[in-house]
């Protein structure tokens, strides 16, 4: 068929232009020492389904937001094989897993935890019946040998769900916010933008009276899924800055925040050891902004920016691993609250009982956030990392004096204002 010459060139302007729109992101793009490259990877999706092993008599299923099971295998006549794979390799030792799991008649049995070759077992298993409160399984029904852990379990007809952390899907990150925003005066939420499959990006905008101008804190998680200590002490810090106290209000009435609860909505819902969808690592995408989590996020907030004629001056970013440690930058040459660390580890030191700041700097030579924040931004960036086996009430008050402490260094700033 002849096409015409016009029809060939708009339609060829047409792809490029929605390439642009898909692919690229308006904002400026930076350098990092050891660029990574973030172009989408394949990915296996879990098959979903209700294994039953009939001679066992006892079902297992991963058809939950949340769960990772890639199947089952009987081992013997009181033991079966739970198989634990990660969405792609290579990638980082913190596998994940979670299921649920039942018998038509009340016995007990042995559920072994089988990781591919190589990979370390990381998390202790947490239980939850139905109406019950997450728990961890008790040390006496870990049974370990070797590399092979194998979990003792009372089974009856009412589901036990097992997972390597207490599970936090996007249904439940959007229960606890929107609970966290009824009535409250100072905050909304927004969804800036969806996931590679469609899942929500939410962003809490918070600040009293007037956002024009007005210096940002950014707040991030959950770029990594099974990093659900992060997201607790994220959760706490969050509801700190929201509780209404004097501090509170002094803090907002100078500041706005802008937390983004939930990064990677899909990995954390289809169970991901650490992955996006495109099989990425979102926490090296903040270079060239491939990955439209990061894309997104990157926009909204640079918008906000431009709009509001403000800058970003603190940028933390809450993650797991197994201890708890602050990653912050070396270089604070030009930000604009350069003494801010060295005050806020002095004042969680003297605030929270016992608690000693562990703290590692250095500056990010991968493209993460909080080398983002830094080389963007000017602004101070952290990850803020909590331990995998932190004790939860402890999380809290971690959480809820940092949060104190940060409003209280920043309010006494006064040069921003
Ligand atoms: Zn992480």
């Amino acid at each position: 068929m002849k096409v015409p010459n016009l029809t060939i060139r708009t339609l060829s302007v047409f792809i490029w232009c929605t390439g642009f729109l898909v692919n690229c992101s308006s904002v400026r793009t930076i350098d990092f020492e050891t660029p990574v490259d973030t172009s989408n990877r394949q990915i296996s999706l879990q098959f979903k389904r209700v294994h039953f092993e009939e001679t066992l008599n006892i079902f297992v299923d991963n058809t939950f937001d949340g769960a990772r099971l890639n199947g089952i295998e009987k081992l013997n006549d009181s033991t079966v094989k739970a198989i634990i794979l990660p969405e792609n390799e290579p990638i980082n030792h913190s596998p994940y897993y979670a299921f649920q799991v039942w018998s038509q008649k009340p016995q007990k049995i042995y559920v072994s935890l089988d990781y591919p070759k190589g990979y370390k077992h990381r998390y202790p298993p947490k239980i939850k019946k139905q109406a019950k409160e997450w728990e961890s399984l008790d040390s006496t029904k870990i049974h370990r040998l070797d590399s092979l852990v194998t979990l003792e379990l009372f089974l009856d007809d009412e589901p036990l769900t097992i997972a390597a952390q207490e599970l936090q899907t996007s249904t439940h990150v959007k229960d606890w916010y929107q609970k966290l925003l009824t009535d409250n005066p100072y905050a909304e939420s927004f969804i800036y933008g969806r996931s590679k499959m469609g899942r929500e990006l939410p962003v809490l905008d918070i600040y009293i009276e007037e956002k024009k101008s007005k210096p940002i804190v950014v707040l991030l998680t959950r770029q990594h899924p099974p990093e659900v200590t992060g997201f607790l002490a994220f959760k706490a810090f969050l509801e700190t800055i929201l509780d209404g106290s004097e501090l509170s209000k002094a803090f907002l009435d100078q500041y706005r925040v802008l937390a983004f609860p939930i990064l990677n909505p899909d990995g954390v819902d289809l169970g991901h050891w650490r992955h996006n969808v495109g099989g990425v690592d979102t926490n090296r995408d903040w270079a060239k902004y491939r990955q439209p989590e990061i894309r997104q996020t990157v926009d909204f907030i640079e918008e906000q920016l431009k709009k509001d004629k403000a800058k970003v001056v603190l940028g933390l970013d809450f993650h797991s691993t197994y201890k708890d440690v602050f990653y912050t930058n070396t270089s604070l040459g030009n930000v604009s609250i350069p003494h801010f660390e060295t005050e806020w580890f002095a004042a969680l030191e003297a605030n929270i009982p016992g608690y000693k700041v562990n703290r590692s700097p250095g500056n990010s030579s991968k493209p993460v956030s909080k080398g983002w924040f830094l080389k963007r931004h000017r602004a101070v960036g952290i990850t803020y990392e909590i331990g995998d086996n932190t004790p939860r009430e402890r999380i809290r008050t971690i959480g809820r004096v940092s949060a104190q402490e940060m409003m209280k260094i920043l309010r006494s700033n006064t040069n921003l204002n």
